[in-house]
Parts: structure tokens; sequence; C-alpha cells
């Protein structure tokens, strides 16, 4: 369980930076470091996922699983209403 978390923390933290680096670069994705924020956005979405679902398949109960996704499912929702 705990390389995992530093793994999921770690793609977390990944993450923020490249969205940091898009706010920062007022939704540009043409980074001056010559690459592309989308792309590395879309890899770095990736990576989370792929830690996210592997700490919670290895460590979660299927109760608790069962709880995430419904609770993901919920959060979706709401957000789809404070964006309609
Ligand atoms: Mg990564």
């Amino acid at each position: 369980m705990e390389w995992a978390l530093l793994k999921l923390n770690e793609e977390c933290g990944e993450l923020i930076q490249v969205i940091g680096k898009l706010i920062a670069m007022g939704g540009d994705y043409d980074h001056y470091d010559g690459s592309n924020l989308v792309v590395r956005m879309v890899e770095e979405m990736a990576d989370v996922y792929a830690a996210l679902t592997y700490v919670a398949n290895k460590n979660l109960s299927a109760d608790e699983q069962a709880e995430m996704h419904i609770r993901a499912w919920l959060k979706r929702l709401m957000y789809e209403e404070w964006n309609a």
C-alpha cells in the first residue's frame, strides 16, 4: 500500500503541476519549453487514473470500491448541474 500511495501522491503532484502551467499560460497549450501542455495533461491524467485504480483495486474492499464509484458519480452529477 505504501508504494502505491507514494505513486498516487507523485502522479497527483505531476497533474497539479501541468494544470498550474496551463493556468499560468492563460490556456495557451504551447509551453515555452516546446511541449504541448494538453498532451502532458492527458498523460498525467492517465498516470493518476492508473495509480488511483491500482490503489483502489488492491487495497479497498468491494463495498469500499462501490462507495467510491457511487460518490464519484454523484460528484460528477453535481459538476454537471453546476455547469448547466
Ligand atoms: Mg506522471
